[in-house]
């Protein structure tokens, strides 16, 4: 008797408690589930879903802004979220030659974070990531294990430089008006930046077209050609411009070009069409807008100067005024006018400025 009594309260304390189990059980497999999706796309031990991710690179600060704060990345299908430390690393050493001049890394550091801040603060490129990997799109980025494979034995060395650059410059923004600027940058100019209106139609007081000192002698591929053939280029138009017509000579395929005074081309008539420079130059892969033709006896050949849109730091350029003695702030607020440097940035788990 006593024994069934006990199997009795057993089996009562046993029910009363099944519903804590289950609704746990659930809960528990619904937690697993979450963190399932989020750590799914990690695709190396250098990013990390975990927000105390530990950089394994020895040169990382321990503490400050750019280690507490998180980016998400998206690459290829995948988002990871990392440091801003980590991402920067990367995408300095991505975006810039670590031959540069220490000052010229500083600055190229300092945009790009700049860059990641606008797009955190005034809307993604995409609903699920700050920032993507692609530098069409955003801005190029290369993974730890990437430039292990890049710089083989070079890597500890370059690393230590990357890192140095981003890490002197911890939490620093280019700001106009308190509010971190649509930090552009490209490659090389032709002699003269360009104005923000010319390559994305809305003015930027602070992206406005500035002398840079590169040239062909400090530049690689600072002069590039581009020859098509008449028949491809009759097709590689009409595939984009149905409505293009080419019943002229081929001297009056291209026409009616406009030119800012940085001397790349703003608007320009293609088999009758109008485009504008960047649609011309995204057509026939041109590095630049800076462009001239010449149409030959069965191609037409496109002289390019530069490489980029032309609009903010130029890169190369950069390194011409660090070469010169130049600081970082000295080239930030040449290329980016009316700006400061900044060192209050900091975001809260709503990305909001704290
Ligand atoms: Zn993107």
């Amino acid at each position: 008797m006593k024994i069934i009594i006990a199997f009795s309260v057993l089996m009562v304390i046993f029910i009363m408690l099944l519903p804590v189990f289950v609704v746990k059980g659930v809960h528990a497999e619904h937690d697993i589930s979450i963190q399932a999706v989020e750590t799914e796309p990690v695709l190396s031990p250098e990013v990390s879903s975990e927000p105390a991710a530990v950089s394994p690179n020895p040169a990382a600060p321990s503490r400050g802004v750019d280690t507490t704060t998180m980016v998400k990345l998206k690459t290829g299908d995948s988002v990871v979220t990392l440091t801003m430390y980590d991402y920067l690393v990367g995408v300095v050493a991505a975006e810039m030659p670590a031959s540069f001049y220490e000052e010229a890394l500083k600055a190229q550091a300092v945009a790009a974070r700049t860059y990641t801040y606008y797009k955190m603060l005034n809307g993604s490129n995409h609903s699920d990531a700050d920032v993507c990997d692609n530098c069409n799109c955003c801005k190029a980025y290369f993974s730890y294990e990437a430039l292990r494979e890049k710089w083989g034995e070079k890597y500890d060395y370059y690393i230590g430089i990357i890192s140095k650059a981003v890490a002197d410059t911890d939490g620093l923004c280019v700001t106009y008006e308190d509010e971190p600027i649509l930090a552009a940058f490209h490659s090389s100019s032709p002699g003269y930046t360009e104005n923000s209106e010319s390559v994305w139609h809305s003015p930027l007081p602070y992206l406005v077209s500035v002398e840079s000192p590169e040239n062909g002698n400090t530049v690689p591929n600072f002069y590039t050609e581009v020859i098509v053939s008449f028949e491809e280029f009759k097709s590689t138009v009409k595939k984009s411009y149905p409505l293009a017509v080419f019943d002229t000579d081929q001297e009056g395929w291209i026409s009616d070009a406009e030119y800012s005074d940085s001397g790349r081309i703003i608007k320009v008539r293609v088999g009758g069409v109008e485009m504008t420079g960047t649609e011309l130059r995204g057509l026939f892969e041109l590095r630049s807008t800076a462009v001239r033709w010449s149409v030959g006896n069965e191609y037409i050949c496109f002289e390019v100067t530069g490489y980029g849109h032309g609009v903010g730091m130029s890169q190369y350029g950069a390194n011409e005024f660090a070469k010169n003695g130049a600081d970082f702030f000295d080239i930030l607020s040449y290329y980016y006018r009316g700006t400061s440097v900044k060192s209050y940035l900091m975001l809260d788990s709503d990305k909001k400025l704290l």
